[in-house]
């Protein structure tokens, strides 16, 4: 017999982007195309050694961003 204990799970149920604020719910195809970044700065970070830097972008803000240097590429297959 397996002993058992509760634990809470947190899990992501959506996103809403932070610079604009469109919203999408898992499950929607919008919501596949969310970008997210979360790493920590290092030594030389002009965010700050050991800052914790986070965002989440939605595609069509990803696109007015960074448009020109995202490099697109069309699929292989
Ligand atoms: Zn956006």
């Amino acid at each position: 017999m397996k002993k058992l204990q509760k634990k809470m799970v947190r899990r992501i149920s959506g996103y809403i982007c932070d610079r604009c604020g469109r919203e999408a719910e898992i499950g929607d195809m919008e919501a596949e195309e969310f970008i997210s970044i979360e790493r920590v700065g290092g030594y030389h970070s002009i965010f700050g050694d050991g800052n914790q830097i986070s965002t989440d972008i939605c595609q069509h803000c990803l696109k007015d961003i960074l448009g020109e240097w995202l490099r697109v590429t069309p699929c292989a297959g």
